[in-house]
């Protein structure tokens, strides 16, 4: 991989300066994709627009920005996109400062902004990884990209191109039909992000890197329908937990196997009004593996540990008949335990509650 300084006046970067909003934005006479569509919003603040534009005619230096080099003289910022916007618009009269816009400057005002330096790192010739590594480490100081926005960076072609629509445009056919089931900001990626986590198990670079020369992300769009089916088949009830959970890594476990709906949903009922639960969410893991870790139990709070504590003056009833026989522990060595487990329909009281040594209340939960 080589990195290289490309040095530049203002002048060459803004000319041939479009703004297509969604569809784009191009500089450096059409050669450079400012904000490779769809890829993050502008949000620069006026302030800090103005204090580039205020940079420059001051003649200080701004940050070094960072170009991909794509190949056949086309570009891609990887850093420094906001910067170059505000630069770009204020040359080309999109906006002023101090009520004075480009035009209206004298010649010599002109011509300095024109002529103005910039420095530029572009990047070529990488080997993916090479590239990935590469953005993450000026990722640090520059305007952040996501994790995923890094990826797309790097994995670049037709099939990103294609995934990218179905899971990345504002209004995207992914989020017309699973809004309700994802938690994500799709046009910063998170929605592609999270089915290729679902897909690949967590391994979202292996899974792109082997796709990356796919002519289309059929089997990433069929994917992703299987899964909202099957949730909108098993779960017809919405409910607003539902936009949280992990469908996919359900869906990978368990959609080989028989479930009634009808069955699930009275579970899921009975789950959702029962208050000991405080993990509402997951519920929708539960009812699949009857793991009661997904619950999130209510815990005694520590009045009650207290009141119990005193009650029992510090001995642990499970004790008895060892060693520890009339042991009084400190309080902080002991903890709270449910006497009637939740399972058999136990309350979080302090009538349902037993202080036990530490040991011995491990030994009851592992049972
Ligand atoms: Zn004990």
């Amino acid at each position: 991989m080589e990195i290289k300084l490309k040095e530049m006046t203002i002048r060459e970067l803004a000319t041939g300066y479009v703004d297509n909003m969604e569809d784009g934005v191009v500089a450096y006479s059409g050669k450079l994709d400012v904000r490779p569509a769809y890829q993050r919003e502008f949000v620069y603040k006026d302030k800090q627009r103005d204090s580039v534009i205020d940079s420059v005619r001051k003649n200080y230096p701004l940050n070094v920005m960072y170009w991909v080099d794509n190949g056949n003289d086309q570009y891609e910022i990887l850093d420094g996109q906001q910067r170059t916007i505000s630069i770009c618009q204020f040359v080309n009269g999109y906006f002023s400062i101090n009520d004075r816009q480009f035009d209206s400057l004298e010649t010599d005002e002109q011509e300095q902004i024109l002529n103005y330096q910039l420095q530029v790192y572009v990047c070529s010739n990488g080997t993916d990884s090479e590239k990935l590594e590469w953005f993450r480490t000026i990722n640090i100081a520059g305007e952040k990209l996501s994790e995923q926005e890094l990826r797309n960076a790097t994995y670049r072609g037709p099939w990103l191109t294609e995934a990218k629509k179905h899971f990345s445009k504002n209004n995207n056919p992914a989020q017309a039909i699973a809004d309700k089931y994802i938690t994500a900001k799709w046009n910063r990626q998170e929605g592609l992000e999270t089915v290729l986590s679902w897909i690949s198990n967590g391994k979202i670079e292996s899974y792109m890197n082997m796709h990356q020369s796919d002519l289309n992300d059929n089997e990433l769009w069929l994917y992703f329908q299987s899964v909202i089916m099957w949730v909108k088949t098993l779960f017809p009830k919405y409910r607003r937990e539902m936009k949280s959970v992990n469908w996919g890594i359900l869906y990978n476990k368990y959609k080989d196997n028989f479930y009634d709906a009808n069955e699930l949903e009275n579970k899921i009922s009975k789950l959702m009004q029962d208050s000991e639960v405080e993990n509402k969410k997951g519920i929708y893991e539960y009812v699949f593996d009857n793991d009661q870790k997904h619950l999130n139990l209510r815990q005694f709070d520590d009045n009650i540990k207290r009141t119990v504590y005193e009650r029992q003056n510090g001995i642990c009833p499970m004790c008895r008949g060892t060693e520890n026989e009339n042991k009084h522990w400190p309080y902080e060595e002991m903890e709270g335990d449910h006497d009637i487990p939740w399972s058999k329909g136990g309350q979080t009281t302090e009538q349902n509650c037993v202080m036990l040594c530490r040991k011995h209340n491990r030994e009851k939960s592992d049972k």
